[in-house]
C-alpha cells in the first residue's frame, strides 16, 4: 500500500490543483462570547498545500480541530471528499482515519516504541496484519529519515525526530489529508528544517496538506495558497507571493511587519 497519493506529473500549481477535497462553508463557532470562527468559507483541492497563518488566538487551531471533528461547530458545513462531517460513530472513525493530524507537541505514545507508534493504528483500526504493518512502518520511517530509531522509545529521540515519527504515524493510515498545527513551534531551531524538509517532500509527492505555521520560508516554498486569519475570520486568501509581497489588509501588513 502506498502511503501518499501519486506524485503529480509536474509541480506546476495549476496542474496540481485537483477537485475539491475539503469544502468549508459558512462555518461559525463560539466559545461563550468569543466568536472564534466567523463565517469561514474555503475549499482545499486535492494535492493542494494550504498554509494558515495569523496572530495567536485568531482561530487557526480551532479550524483545524473542527475539520477533524475534534471540535464541534455551531453552524455551517465541512465536507471531506464529498462526505459531510458525521457527529459520531463508525462514520466519524472513518473520517478520522482519512484525516491525519500532527500537533505541535508530537503526542507520541510514550510507552510504545517508535515502530509501534506507527503500526498501532493500521493494526487496530485497519486490522492490518502485524508483518504488513511493520513493513509499512519501516518504509514510512525511512521516508522521514528515522528508520534507524525504530526500536527506541520516543523519549530517546530528539524533538525533530519525534515529530518526524508523528508524521510517519499519520501517513500510516494513508490519509486523504494531513493537518499540521504548528508542527515546528516546539522544536529547537536546529531541528526545524529537518521537519520542514519532510513536509516539503510530502508536498512534492502530492499530499494534500493544511499547515498552520509561522515558517514563512516554508510557506513561500511549498504553499499553493496562504490563508491569513485574524479574529476568527479569513481576512486574506492569496498565493504566497501575492500575500507576502503585497498584503492587502492592515491586519496582514501589521502581522507581517512583526514576524518578517
Ligand atoms: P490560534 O490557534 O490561532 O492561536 P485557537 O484556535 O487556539 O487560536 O484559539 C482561538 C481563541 O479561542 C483563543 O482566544 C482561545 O483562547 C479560545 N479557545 C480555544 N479553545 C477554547 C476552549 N476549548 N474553550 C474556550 N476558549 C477556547
Ligand atoms: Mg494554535
Amino acid at each position: 500500500m502506498e502511503p501518499a497519493q501519486p506524485a503529480p506529473a509536474t509541480s506546476n500549481i495549476s496542474v496540481r490543483r485537483g477537485e475539491p477535497l475539503v469544502v468549508i462553508e459558512q462555518v461559525e463557532k463560539h466559545f461563550g462570547d468569543l466568536h472564534v470562527l466567523n463565517d469561514i468559507n474555503t475549499v482545499v483541492n486535492r494535492g493542494e498545500v494550504v498554509v494558515v497563518i495569523g496572530p495567536s488566538g485568531s482561530g487557526k487551531s480551532t479550524l483545524c480541530r473542527a475539520i477533524n471533528r475534534l471540535e464541534t461547530i455551531d453552524s455551517g458545513t465541512i465536507s471531506i471528499d464529498g462526505a459531510h462531517l458525521p457527529e459520531e460513530g463508525a462514520a466519524l472513525a472513518k473520517l478520522r482515519a482519512d484525516v491525519g493530524m500532527v500537533f505541535q507537541s508530537f503526542n507520541l505514545f510514550a510507552h510504545k516504541t517508535v515502530l509501534e507508534n506507527v503500526t498501532i493504528a493500521p493494526i487496530r483500526v485497519k486490522k492490518m496484519a502485524r508483518k504488513a504493518a511493520d513493513e509499512l512502518a519501516m518504509k514510512l520511517l525511512e521516508r522521514v529519515g528515522v528508520a534507524n530509531q525504530a526500536s527506541k522509545m520516543p523519549a530517546q529521540l530528539s524533538g525533530g525526530q519525534q515529530q518526524r515519527v508523528a508524521i510517519a504515524r499519520s501517513l500510516a493510515m494513508n490519509p486523504k489529508l494531513i493537518l499540521l498545527d504548528e508542527p515546528t513551534s516546539a522544536l529547537d531551531p536546529e531541528m526545524i528544517n529537518e521537519v520542514l524538509d519532510v513536509m516539503i517532500g510530502l508536498a512534492k509527492d502530492g499530499m494534500t496538506m493544511i499547515v498552520v505555521t509561522h515558517e514563512m520560508g516554508f510557506a513561500r516554498k511549498a504553499a499553493d495558497r496562504v490563508l491569513f486569519m485574524a479574529d476568527g475570520k479569513i481576512v486574506e486568501e492569496a498565493t504566497p507571493a501575492e500575500f507576502f509581497d503585497n498584503p492587502q489588509s492592515d491586519r496582514a501588513k501589521d502581522f507581517l511587519s512583526k514576524i518578517l
